[in-house]
């Protein structure tokens, strides 16, 4: 997968970042939740690095606003079907930003290099990473869902007092590019629980290519998170 560039790029790399900054000041004012509408998404941009339609991490800049915003512990949960390959670099090496992340097994999926269980972080970050590769074709809710919950108690355990969501909406079972078997009854489902953690949460969007579905899928996860 590439990242071209064109002469729109920047301008729209660059309001993608302003959007997920306009949430984070959202969340700091007091707003239970903010969705930012990101195009284009950021979970696949390192610092040195581009690739997989990202080019600057929103994601990642909007963590890293909250924690110089006074915030302590930060959890981001990556739930796009593809690995936030460069959300887990960014941070693989800090204690003070939890990276989470549910996904192909990149033995099969892009971006096939990172995202295995056995990366956990490293030095003062060793512990605060936290990969669930799921398989391929199989995964339907019986394999999501525990994989939610076990994402849900690190979270828990690691005391954060805000929560990023890369929301990628590509675990669709009509997605056009990936294998998972996510349909809306499991969305309002992910929302709800995302809700039950009861923290400040800022939703990042990313990818997402059933576009028929994409909007109603997206406001599955939103509505069942407000209704939590
Ligand atoms: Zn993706």
């Amino acid at each position: 997968m590439t990242a071209a560039i064109t002469p729109g790029s920047w301008e729209a790399i660059q309001s993608a970042v302003d959007c997920a900054l306009t949430g984070v000041e959202l969340v700091e004012s007091g707003e239970r939740s903010a969705f930012a509408l990101c195009r284009p998404p950021g979970h696949h941009a390192a610092p040195d690095l581009m690739g997989g339609y990202c080019y600057i991490n929103n994601a990642a800049i909007a963590a890293e606003a909250f924690i110089r915003n006074g915030h302590k512990k930060v959890a981001i949960l990556d739930i796009d079907y593809h690995h936030g390959n460069g959300t887990q670099s960014i941070f693989y090496n800090r204690n003070d930003v939890l990276f989470v992340s549910i996904h192909g097994d990149p033995d099969y999926d892009y971006p096939h290099y990172l995202g295995f269980a056995d990366e956990t972080g490293d030095g003062e970050g060793a512990g605060f990473n936290l990969n669930l590769p799921l398989p391929q074709e199989k995964t339907d809710w019986s394999l999501y869902g525990p994989a939610l919950e076990t994402a849900l108690a690190k979270i828990r355990e690691f005391g954060a007092d805000v929560l990023v969501i890369s929301l990628g909406m590509d675990t669709y079972e009509n997605d056009p590019i990936s294998y998972f078997k996510l349909n809306r009854d499991n969305y309002a489902q992910i929302g709800s629980m995302l809700g039950k953690l009861g923290l400040p949460t800022l939703f990042v969007f990313e990818g997402g290519y059933a576009v028929d579905d994409l909007g109603h899928n997206t406001v599955a996860v939103l509505d069942g998170f407000k209704s939590a």
